[in-house]
C-alpha cells in the first residue's frame, strides 16, 4: 500500500499513516519517497486566460499551493481528524494567518492569559493598537471567568491546550460549548499536544494549530507551522493568508517535516513516558523550588488532564526553579552536560531555557513562583531519562557545593 489516496488516508491508523500519509512514488523517476520539488511555478493549463489567480488547489505557483506543502497538508489533516490543512512557514505565521482570515475591527478575542509571547504580543498591542481588534485575557482554568469575558462582538476564543510555558491546561470541550453558545470560532494552539496523543477537533474546537518547528519535525532542524479544520474554514485562510499574506512554507521545509513526522507516534510515546519518570524525580528534589508538569498531582489541571488526555500522558514539557536567584538558575544551567541551553522545544534532544520572573510580555500573569523565581522550562527529548536524571543531580550538586 505504498500510494494511498485522499480517501484512503482517513482509514489508515496512526502509525501506518505516520508512515505513508503524503508520501507518493514519483512519477518521473519512480522513487519511492516524493522528490523536493524545488520549483515556484508549474504547468499551465491550454487556456491559462480564465484561470484563478487566488486558487489553492492546483499547483499553480508555489505561494499558493505547490507539490511538497500538498503532501505535507494531506498528511498533518489526516493525523488531526481534519478535512483540510494549510501550511506555512513557521507557527507564528500559521496563528497570525487564523486571526488575520477571521478577525476585524472592532471584533474581540478571548484568549488565554497564559500565551505563547507572539500571540501575547498580537493580542496586547499590535492588533489592538493598530486594528482596532479587542482581546480580554482569562485563566483558561476558570470556565466562568472565560463566560463573563464574553461580549456580544466575541468572534473568537484562543487558547493553548497545555500553555507554554506554564503548562496550564484548558478544558476543550468545555470551551467549544461557551464558543459555540457566542456564536464564536474556538481556535486551538495544539503545539504541546500533537495527535495521535490529542485531537482538539473532535471536542468541538474549530481551528488546530500547531508550531511544525517543534513535535511534528521533531529533528530541531526547520520550521513550519500548520491549521486543520473543516474544507470551508481553511479554504478561506488559504485564499486570504497564504495567498495575500504570503507566509509560505519552503518546499524543502515542507519534505523535512513530512520525513520527521515519520516517527511522531514512536517519538511521543518515549519522551512523554520519559517526561513523567523526569517530572516524578524533580518533584522529590529538595533543591527546587517548584515543579510543574500536569502529570503531578499537584498540578492545578491535573484531573482534568487525566480525564481530557485520557491517561495517555501529560506531555513532555516541565516548568521548574532551582531554590535561588537567578544567577542559581544561571549556575545550574552552566554545569548541565546533556541537556542543552536553547530555546525550542519537542525536539529530538532535551532543551532548557532559563526565562526571567519578568522577561516575558504577560509574565505578570504567571504563577506567584513563576514570578518570584523567574523558571526553567525543560522539554524532554528521547535520551534514556536516567541520563537526563543524573545530568539535573550532578549540576545540582555543583550548583550548592
Ligand atoms: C513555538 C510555538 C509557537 C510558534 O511557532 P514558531 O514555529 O516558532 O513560529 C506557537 N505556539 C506555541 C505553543 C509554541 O510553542
Amino acid at each position: 500500500m505504498p500510494n494511498p489516496d485522499k480517501h484512503q488516508l482517513s482509514s489508515l491508523s496512526f502509525n501506518t499513516l505516520a508512515v505513508h500519509g503524503g508520501n507518493e512514488i514519483d512519477k518521473t523517476s519512480g522513487a519511492i519517497r516524493t522528490p523536493i520539488v524545488m520549483a515556484n511555478s508549474y504547468a499551465l493549463p491550454y487556456d491559462a486566460s480564465t484561470m484563478d489567480w487566488s486558487d489553492t488547489e492546483e499547483p499553480s505557483y508555489t505561494r499558493n499551493s505547490g507539490h511538497n506543502q500538498i503532501c505535507l497538508q494531506r498528511k498533518l489533516a489526516a493525523m488531526e481528524h481534519g478535512e483540510d490543512a494549510a501550511v506555512f512557514a513557521t507557527g507564528v505565521a500559521a496563528l497570525h494567518a487564523v486571526f488575520f482570515t477571521f478577525l476585524k475591527s472592532g471584533d474581540h478575542v478571548v484568549l488565554g492569559d497564559v500565551t505563547y509571547e507572539a500571540v501575547w504580543r498580537l493580542f496586547a498591542e499590535l492588533l489592538p493598537e493598530r486594528y482596532g481588534i479587542e482581546a480580554t485575557f482569562v485563566d483558561m482554568g476558570d470556565m466562568n471567568a472565560v463566560r463573563a469575558a464574553i461580549r456580544p462582538n466575541t468572534k473568537m476564543i484562543h487558547t493553548e491546550t497545555v500553555a507554554n510555558p506554564t503548562t496550564k491546561v484548558a478544558d476543550i470541550a468545555a470551551l467549544s460549548e461557551i464558543a459555540k453558545a457566542a456564536g464564536a470560532l474556538l481556535s486551538v494552539d495544539s503545539t504541546f499536544t500533537p495527535p495521535p496523543f490529542f485531537r482538539p477537533l473532535e471536542l468541538g474546537a474549530d481551528l488546530v494549530s500547531h508550531s511544525l518547528t517543534k513535535y511534528i519535525n521533531g529533528h530541531g532542524d526547520a520550521m513550519g507551522g500548520v491549521v486543520i479544520g473543516s474544507k470551508q474554514l481553511i479554504k478561506h485562510i488559504k485564499g486570504d493568508a497564504l495567498v495575500d499574506l504570503g507566509g509560505t512554507i519552503s518546499p524543502f521545509n515542507a519534505w523535512l517535516i513530512t520525513r520527521g513526522s515519520v516517527t511522531l507516534p514512536l517519538r511521543l510515546k518515549q519522551q512523554f513516558s520519559s517526561a513523567e519518570t523526569i517530572a516524578n524525580y524533580l518533584d522529590t528534589e529538595k533543591r527546587l523550588a517548584f515543579v510543574t508538569y500536569p502529570g503531578l498531582a499537584s498540578h492545578d489541571q491535573h484531573e482534568l488532564a487525566k480525564r481530557q488526555f485520557g491517561g495517555k500522558g501529560y506531555g513532555a514539557m516541565i516548568a521548574f526553579a532551582v531554590d535561588g536567584d537567578p544567577e542559581t538558575q544561571n549556575r545550574f544551567v552552566s554545569h548541565l552536560k546533556v541537556i542543552t541551553s536553547a530555546v525550542s522545544l519537542g525536539h529530538d534532544e532535551t532543551l532548557i531555557v532559563h526565562v526571567g520572573g519578568g522577561a516575558r510580555g504577560g509574565a505578570e500573569r504567571y504563577p506567584l513562583n513563576f514570578q518570584k523565581y523567574g523558571h526553567l522550562r525543560l522539554s524532554i527529548g528521547l535520551e534514556d531519562p536516567e541520563d537526563i536524571i543524573s545530568d539535573i543531580r550532578n549540576a545540582l550538586d555543583l550548583t550548592f557545593s
